[in-house]
């Protein structure tokens, strides 16, 4: 990167970052699509050191891919980090991450309130393979403290976090991991760098999953990893070339397609949700509202420290519990019913009779999921007809 591409502005970098159509590409401005396996040596010995890593090329597209390369890097930069490496899925972003930090078992310790995925994963998937995690309430220090011992691994968490939108302090939580000298690791896919960086709080690894905004369109699945380089060449050269959480090089291109405009979509998400946020508080039948821009929110000053624009992401109780809720979405119309969050469109869901109907009522308790929950992603609609669905739902 130039020493003028880090002074450039956001926007600027979610356009430019990490390509440059000259150097790289026959002049094309936009990222060209690599869509290619393998890459040609320029003989036996090229190869040879290529392969002993004693020099940087191409060499296959599951270890590596210029279109990857180029999402890499913007992230990267956006995200302030030294290096990147795209994946197949957020899962697998979360998943590679804690094999390489966790090598050989041992003990994560993770907020509770996480994306429900992330908590099988660590729950019961990565225990099987010797790898055990104590969720603790991510506001209580003392509690991230106890639960640090001789095999802790790394610190893990989300901001805000699924789905009770809990706006957890990243710089209090990272001077804890530091001083036992453990790596913090944060999922900031709910506010995107363009919110909120968390390694400028002292997070060390960030990881995305790019479904959601920074995407943003729907159309595809995929994860990132950014942090330090050394780390992120270790996760490229071991687990990622030996078990195969590449991105496709069409995915990749979708997603700078999407990331060229986030920084433009965060902010009417932004803009459209704190409505929403401030009409259902006002709404007869909503008990309560849970969003980071509210004056409400819990953690609302520190939302404010923390990110830029308080993001997409609500959600509300509705009066009448279980029922009510599923009534209410079974009849909307424009907004979306479906398992998925950060689209242009709205989406809406109730987890207690969806997402979360396996677990048990404690289990639901635990995770903050209450009967009367609706979870919104609000889209980049006109504000006034996302209202106008909820209404005619709720009548
Ligand atoms: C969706 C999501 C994930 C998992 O990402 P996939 O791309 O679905 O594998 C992880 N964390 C958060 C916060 C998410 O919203």
């Amino acid at each position: 990167m130039s020493s003028r591409e880090k002074e450039y502005g956001f926007e600027t970098q979610a356009l430019h970052g990490g390509y440059n159509p000259k150097e790289d590409n026959r002049g094309s401005r936009a990222v060209p699509i690599y869509q290619t396996t393998s890459y040609v040596f320029d003989d036996a010995d090229h190869a040879a050191s290529l392969f002993a890593l004693e020099e940087e090329g191409d060499i296959y597209t599951r270890i590596g891919n210029p279109t990857n390369e180029a999402l890499e890097k913007r992230i990267a930069q956006l995200e302030g980090a030294e290096a990147g490496l795209v994946t197949s899925s957020g899962m697998a972003a979360i998943n590679l991450t804690a094999l390489t930090l966790a090598e050989g078992g041992g003990k994560i310790v993770s907020s509770k309130y996480v994306y429900g995925g992330t908590y099988h994963l660590f729950s019961e998937t990565l225990p099987k393979y010797g790898i055990e995690t104590t969720f603790v309430d991510p506001h209580d220090l003392d509690n991230w403290e106890e639960a640090i011992d001789e095999e802790t691994k790394f610190l893990y968490l989300e901001s805000p976090g699924n789905p009770t939108l809990d706006v957890v302090d990243i710089e209090a939580v990272a001077n804890l991991a530091h001083k036992y000298d453990l790596k913090l690791v944060m999922d900031n896919t709910f506010n995107t760098p363009y919110l909120s960086k968390p390694l400028e709080f002292g997070a060390d690894i960030v990881v995305h999953s790019t479904t959601k905004y920074i995407g943003g369109h729907g159309s595809s699945i995929g994860g990132v990893i950014v942090g330090p380089t050394d780390f992120l060449l270790k996760a490229r050269t071991e687990g990622y070339r030996d078990t195969g959480p590449a991105m496709s090089p069409f995915n990749a291109w979708l997603f700078i397609q999407g990331l060229e405009t986030l920084a433009l979509r965060m902010e009417k998400h932004s803009k459209n949700a704190l409505k929403v946020a401030k009409w259902l508080e006002d709404h007869p039948q909503v008990d309560w509202v849970r969003y980071p821009g509210l004056k409400s929110h819990p953690q609302h000053q520190l939302a404010k420290k923390q990110q830029r624009y308080f993001g997409g992401m609500l959600c509300f109780g509705i009066k009448g519990g279980f029922k009510a809720g599923k009534q209410l979405i079974n009849n909307v119309k424009l907004c979306s019913l479906l398992a998925n969050v950060g689209d242009t469109r709205t989406l809406i869901i109730h987890p207690a009779s969806t997402t979360h109907e396996q677990l048990s009522k404690e289990e639901q308790e635990a995770a903050g999921i209450t009967d009367n929950l609706i979870r919104l992603s609000i889209g980049i609609e006109n504000v006034e007809d996302i209202i106008a669905d909820l209404e005619q739902a709720f009548k």
